[in-house]
């Protein structure tokens, strides 16, 4: 789906190729770390880039796909000094005008807790042209790097994608929590800082202390590490928080988590 109202046309309309306008926005996953996740699309849009805009979790070695780019790095992570949303997407429109092909590359997939939405109605307020490459999330990530499915024949029918984390001014809430069912994995992003809390909320909502759960950190990456545990371990703040580990991690809980 591209904006603007012009229709998509993923096969044909990669910069340089002729048709593209000026001043188009990629908003192009990066996967979860390991450059050749990357996607081929992505490679080939990074290429032609003009510009990007990047997050503070896209690793260095991606950026380097683009080795024309200006590099413009407006990260937001937790507890650091952020880059208000505001002003990303002040700066995309105006990098926009300047620019033929600006790449606006988010970790993982752009379109799970990536404000997307707000960047593109920045966009489309600004009459600019926009269009979305997917990337590997860190939830597929994560669940390969454990060698376990996400779904489970006969038990895990569901998947819930939820993050603990609320907006900032939004006072902290469980409210994630209530839908997911102990025959669901759950996959928590930007929990673990918040691991004791989270697990004492889906065993008040009625999953066993025992069920399995695991800390994945930094998937796909040369840093990564496993952490299984379980959510009566969680909740009793046995297990270090992650507040100043400075690699992303997912809190995985259900059928993926258990040990082989
Ligand atoms: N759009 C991204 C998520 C952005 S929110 C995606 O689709 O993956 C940032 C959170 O994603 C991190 O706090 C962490 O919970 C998770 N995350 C991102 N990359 C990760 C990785 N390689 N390993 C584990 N978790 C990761």
């Amino acid at each position: 789906m591209s904006g603007s109202g012009k229709p998509a046309d993923p096969a044909g309309e990669f910069p340089g190729e002729g048709s593209a306008p000026c001043g188009k926005v990629w908003f192009v996953g990066s996967g979860p770390g390991a450059a050749d996740l990357l996607t081929l699309r992505a490679a080939k849009i990074l290429a032609q880039a003009d510009a990007i805009l990047h997050d503070a979790l896209v690793m260095p070695e991606i950026l380097d796909f683009a080795p024309h780019a200006k590099r413009i790095a407006v990260g937001k992570r937790y507890a650091s000094v952020s880059t208000e949303q505001a002003a990303i997407d002040r700066l995309l429109v105006s990098t926009a005008r300047e620019n033929r092909t600006v790449v606006r590359l988010k970790g993982g997939d752009p379109t799970l807790f990536g404000r997307l939405d707000e960047e593109i109605a920045a966009l489309e307020a600004a009459d600019i042209e926009w269009e979305v490459v997917p990337g590997v999330t860190a939830a597929t990530a994560a669940a390969a790097v454990l060698g376990r499915s996400l779904t489970r024949r006969g038990r895990a029918r569901r998947v819930v994608i939820a993050t603990p984390r609320t907006g900032r001014g939004e006072k902290p809430n469980h409210d994630w929590s209530g839908s997911i069912d102990p025959n669901d994995t759950a996959i928590l992003y930007m929990a673990s800082h918040v691991a004791a809390d989270s697990a004492r909320a889906l065993i008040a909502n009625g999953f066993a202390p025992h069920t399995a759960a695991a800390i994945v950190h930094a998937a796909t990456r040369a840093d990564q590490s496993i952490l299984r545990t379980t959510l009566g371990e969680l909740a009793q703040g046995t297990v270090r928080e992650q507040a100043a580990e400075d690699r992303p991690a997912l809190l995985i809980v259900g059928a993926p988590a258990e040990p082989s």
